[in-house]
């Protein structure tokens, strides 16, 4: 089943003579429960696409859709709740709120739009991201492994079609970085959650089922790894 479906997406930075091609017709589409890898070097417009795929930003050309929403038909409140519910963002360096604690800044996104918080899944959540000594402390009281499994806590907890991750484990020693790619491909395996992460590192891409490669905005390969 497809859950997400990029169609002729471009992004224009400025204009005149000094426009970026971010991003240059960019198409594909991803399967419900695909582990794909987004990779290529710096200036070849993975941030951008990331912040597309998020609905974060909006693109000068082409479409989107996520679970059969075309999202940049959405107005801007449509769009953020939608994000809300359906995307779930992980960003490197974390994003956390630090005078929340580790059980406001994971619930955040659900009471924001006045949904009540599922305890048997947020316990069932916590209890996988071996969080539950850590829910009263706040960011800067955890290590920098701890943060980040708040931060997928929190893209999990309203269940949504898509995590997508921006270089998760850019900012952690290996071990920590081996620790938050196992969960993340917990999540994607035992709960069919599907998962696209941006890195430019080789080590992440030959974990993943699939690999789209970037090249100066366009997509340079896009290789199915794992049957
Ligand atoms: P990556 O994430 O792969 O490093 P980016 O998407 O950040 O690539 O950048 C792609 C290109 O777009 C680069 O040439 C970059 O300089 C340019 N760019 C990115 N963001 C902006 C911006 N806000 N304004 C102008 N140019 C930008
Ligand atoms: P983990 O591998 O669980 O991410 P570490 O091995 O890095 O954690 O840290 C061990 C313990 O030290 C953690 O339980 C955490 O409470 C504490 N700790 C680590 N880094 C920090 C920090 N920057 N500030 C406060 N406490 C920290």
């Amino acid at each position: 089943m497809e859950i997400l479906n990029a169609s002729n997406l471009s992004k224009v930075y400025g204009q005149g003579a000094t426009a970026v091609n971010a991003l240059d017709d960019v198409s594909f589409a991803v399967n419900k429960g695909e582990f794909v890898v987004i990779i290529g070097p710096s200036g070849s417009g993975k941030s951008t696409l990331l912040h597309l795929l998020g609905g974060v930003d909006r693109p000068t050309d082409g479409s989107l859709s996520v679970e059969h929403t075309s999202i940049f038909d959405l107005n801007e409140t449509q769009l953020a709740i939608f994000r809300r519910r359906q995307i779930g963002l992980i960003y490197q360096f974390y994003n956390l709120i630090p005078v929340l604690t580790v059980e406001e800044n994971m619930t955040l996104p659900l009471l924001l739009d006045g949904h009540k918080v599922n305890k048997k899944q947020f316990n069932d959540i916590v209890t996988a991201l071996g969080l539950n000594e850590r829910l009263n402390y706040l960011p800067n009281q955890l290590s920098g492994g701890q943060q980040q499994r708040v931060s997928i806590g929190r893209a999990l907890i309203s269940n949504p079609a898509l995590m997508l991750a921006d270089e998760p484990t850019g900012n952690l020693d290996s071990k920590n970085s081996n620790d938050i790619m196992d969960l993340l491909k917990m999540f994607n395996k035992t709960y069919n959650q599907t998962l696209i992460v941006i890195t430019h590192d080789e080590r992440i891409a030959l974990q993943a089922d699939r690999v789209i490669s970037i090249e100066d905005g366009r997509i340079a390969k896009d290789e199915v790894t794992r049957p």
